[in-house]
């Protein structure tokens, strides 16, 4: 498997070396061949080429079987006509990347903040809200007068099929529960054409139980009873805001793993950002980095049909709770170990699992 690294800014180049340590342990205990590609994107590649992500890096990132993307600083992307373009948005519009899953679960040996639950946010990931990338060309924010702002918000019945498809297709996976978060009580248009897709879709599931929940009282229902949602669906604003949150309840944003699937092409990435408090001090948790890179290896095995990267997404699942479990983990999940010490806690409960999936409880 050819897999590009692109590590990022703040904490990623610490986090990118405990997964390409990871990867390289699941490639040796199950031959997976894995060949890393390492490029790079964001602020290295600013100063290094004056643009924040290059076309050879996309054209590398078409021919390879998946990217695994570290935290970007996107908040001092802001002009691209001075190369400032957020490499996050490049890869997901380019490479047309339109569901981002985010599953939440909690651990045993880290702090269940609201008891014990275990789901998954399927994002829409490719319009909505977002300036940088619902419109062809240019932005879709505008400065009217220096007082005035307009953003504009695009929803199509496209997008809207193809996520709700997603959820439902996750959903029979899983425990055959989906909750849909939309405001269609104030967006009426909008978040109206994303329930009736989604409405639409269900009528081919017939197993999976449907409910509607309004955003706003989504994130007291969350807080109050995680463990009644099994998949959630929703707009790409209303997920990236929501994951957040389940990440947290979670144990912490750093357990944020996340996928960006679409057709052709899978990027793994943290659900969070380039952590600039914490960065370069080795206490940064790189299991949400790890966990995304996990994802990006079963997505190519259920592609591929290639069962040693089913078994070694598996196996990695495990171990990720064995090491939380055993107290190997950093201080924000309640352990004492460092970014690079977490790694390879990991790593030596790879080079010590059994090979075989069929010995391994498969993880959700
Ligand atoms: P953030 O997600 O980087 O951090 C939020 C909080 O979570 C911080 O307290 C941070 O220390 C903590 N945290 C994040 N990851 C952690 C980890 N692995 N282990 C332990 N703690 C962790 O959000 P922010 O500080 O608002 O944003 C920083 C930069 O990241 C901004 O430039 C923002 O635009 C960018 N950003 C990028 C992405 C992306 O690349 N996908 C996503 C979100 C934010």
């Amino acid at each position: 498997m050819n897999l590009v690294l692109i590590a990022g800014d703040g904490i990623g180049p610490e986090t990118m070396r405990a997964v390409e340590a990871v990867l390289q342990a699941l490639s040796s205990r199950f031959g997976l061949q894995l060949n890393p590609i390492h490029g790079s994107a964001g602020r290295e590649s600013l100063l290094r080429h004056g643009i924040t992500v290059t076309s050879e890096l996309l054209a590398k990132v078409r021919e390879a079987d998946g990217l695994v993307l570290g935290p970007m600083a996107t908040y001092e992307f802001r002009d691209e006509s001075k190369g400032e373009i957020n490499p996050s948005k490049f890869f997901r519009k380019q490479l047309d990347l339109f569901a981002n899953i985010r599953p939440a679960r909690t651990y045993p040996g880290a702090p269940a903040r609201v008891g014990a639950f275990d789901l998954v946010v399927v994002r829409e990931n490719t319009e909505g809200f977002y300036a940088d990338r619902n419109v062809e060309s240019g932005g879709s924010e505008m400065l009217i007068t220096p007082d005035v702002v307009v953003s504009l918000r695009r929803i199509t019945r496209h997008c809207c099929e193809r996520i709700a498809r997603a959820a439902f297709e996750l959903a029979v996976t899983r425990r055959n529960r989906l909750t849909l978060v939309h405001k269609a009580n104030v967006l009426k248009l909008g978040d109206g054409m994303f329930l009736d897709a989604c409405r639409a879709a269900a009528r081919a599931y017939p197993s999976v139980q449907v409910d509607e929940v309004i955003v706003d009282a989504m994130m007291a229902h969350l807080v109050r009873e995680p463990q009644r949602f099994d998949v959630i669906v929703t707009t790409n604003m209303f997920g990236d805001i929501l994951s957040d949150l389940t990440a947290e309840l979670s144990g912490s944003l750093g357990l944020g793993g996340s996928l960006n699937a679409g057709a052709q092409h899978a990027m793994g990435q943290a659900a969070h950002g380039s952590a600039p408090d914490i960065a370069g001090r080795d206490i940064a948790n790189p299991l949400s980095l790890i966990l995304s890179a996990g994802m990006l290896l079963r997505w190519h095995g259920r592609r591929r049909g290639a069962q040693a990267f089913l078994d070694a997404a598996a196996c990695l699942d495990k171990v990720v709770a064995d090491a939380i479990a055993a107290g190997e983990a950093t201080r924000d999940i309640g352990g004492t170990f460092g970014t690079h010490a977490a790694g390879q806690a990991v790593v030596h409960r790879i080079q010590r699992a059994p090979l075989s999936e069929a010995a391994i409880p498969r993880a959700p």
